[in-house]
C-alpha cells in the first residue's frame, strides 16, 4: 500500500513526520538563542484559597519572547527542550528566577511558589546537589516552594521515583503531583509517594457542568487526596458555575482563569500586595 503518488496517506504521513522534525529542530536552534539573548522569563498565576478566596500562592510558569515580539507556548518548546536535554539548563534558570523573585517577594510579603520540573531534570544527577546548593544561596524557606512533578512522569521507574521524592522532601521542598487523573497511576502506589498535594488536572473539569461523570471524578479526587492527608488544587477553573461545583465537593485551592490567567511579576505585586 506504500506507494509513493501521495493517494493513500502514508506518504502524506512520512510528509508529515519529516516537517514536525524540521519544526523541532528550528524551535531547538531557537531555544539554544532565546537562553543566549534571554528571551525566557517568568509569569506567575495565583492560587486562591475555595470560599475565602485568598491568594495562597503561584505557579510560575515560563514563557519566551522571540525578538518579534511572539510568544511561544511552553507547549511547544518544552517538549523539543525535554528531548534535546537544552530543559536542564532551562529547568535550571527557572529554579534560580523563581527563587529569586521569592526573595524578593517575601522582604514585603511572603508568598509560595510552585516550580514544574520536567522529566528529564527530575531525575537529573545534578538537580539535588544544585537544589541544596540554592538553599545556602537564597534566603528561601523550602516549605514555601512547592515542586510539581507530573503524574505520567511517575510511572517510569517508581522506585527510583519514590526514592528521588524522599530526597526532596528530606531538603525540605513541598511535592505536588501534576496534571493528576490523566496519568493512570494505580492508587496503591500513590500512597507511597511521600507528597503533600494533587493538582486534579483541567480536562476534568472543563465539563463539570454537564458532565455527570466529570463531576463524579472530581468530587472522587477530592475526597481520595483528604483521606490520605493531601490538600488539593482544582486547575481550570474558568466560570462562576465550575467554582461552586469545586467548592460544594470540598476542594481546598483553585487556579484558573476565573480568579486569574498567568500575571507578570508586577501585575502579582500590583493585584496582590497590600
Ligand atoms: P501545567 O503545569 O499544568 O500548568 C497549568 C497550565 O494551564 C498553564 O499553561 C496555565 O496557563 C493553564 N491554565 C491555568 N488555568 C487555566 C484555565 O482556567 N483555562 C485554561 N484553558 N488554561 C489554564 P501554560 O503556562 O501554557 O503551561 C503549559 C504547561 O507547560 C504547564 O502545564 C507545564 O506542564 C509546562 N510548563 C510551564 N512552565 C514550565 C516550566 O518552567 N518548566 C517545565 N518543566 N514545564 C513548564
Ligand atoms: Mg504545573
Ligand atoms: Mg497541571
Ligand atoms: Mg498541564
Amino acid at each position: 500500500r506504500a506507494r509513493s503518488d501521495g493517494g493513500d496517506g502514508v506518504v502524506h504521513y512520512c510528509d508529515s513526520i519529516h516537517a514536525r522534525e524540521q519544526t523541532w529542530v528550528a524551535i531547538e536552534r531557537g531555544l539554544r538563542e532565546a537562553i543566549e539573548k534571554q528571551q525566557l522569563f517568568l509569569m506567575y498565576q495565583p492560587k486562591i484559597s475555595a470560599h475565602q478566596h485568598r491568594i495562597t500562592g503561584v505557579e510560575a510558569l515560563i514563557r519566551w519572547r522571540r525578538e518579534d515580539g511572539s510568544l511561544v507556548s511552553p507547549a511547544e518548546f518544552i517538549p523539543v527542550a525535554e528531548r534535546s536535554g537544552l530543559i536542564v539548563t532551562i529547568g535550571e534558570w527557572v529554579l534560580h528566577e523563581a527563587f529569586r523573585q521569592y526573595e524578593t517577594w517575601s522582604q514585603q510579603q511572603p508568598l509560595s511558589i510552585a516550580i514544574n520540573l520536567s522529566a528529564r531534570q527530575f531525575r537529573h544527577p545534578g538537580l539535588l546537589p544544585m537544589l541544596s546548593e540554592c538553599l545556602h544561596y537564597y534566603a528561601i524557606n523550602p516549605n514555601d516552594i512547592e515542586l510539581e512533578i507530573t503524574e505520567s512522569l511517575l510511572m517510569q521507574d517508581m522506585e527510583k521515583a519514590i526514592a528521588l521524592m524522599h530526597e526532596l522532601k528530606a531538603l525540605g521542598f513541598r511535592l505536588a503531583i501534576d496534571d493528576f487523573g490523566t496519568g493512570y497511576s494505580s492508587l496503591s502506589y500513590l500512597k507511597r509517594f511521600p507528597i503533600d498535594r494533587l493538582k486534579i488536572d483541567r480536562a476534568f473539569v472543563k465539563d463539570i457542568q454537564n458532565n455527570e461523570q466529570d463531576r463524579t471524578l472530581v468530587k472522587a479526587i477530592i475526597d481520595l487526596a483528604h483521606n490520605l492527608d493531601l490538600g488539593v488544587v482544582t486547575e481550570g477553573v474558568e466560570t462562576a458555575d465550575q467554582l461552586a461545583l469545586v467548592e460544594q465537593f470540598g476542594g481546598d485551592d483553585i487556579q484558573g482563569f476565573f480568579f486569574s490567567k498567568p500575571l507578570t511579576q508586577e501585575e502579582i505585586q500590583r493585584q496582590y500586595f497590600n
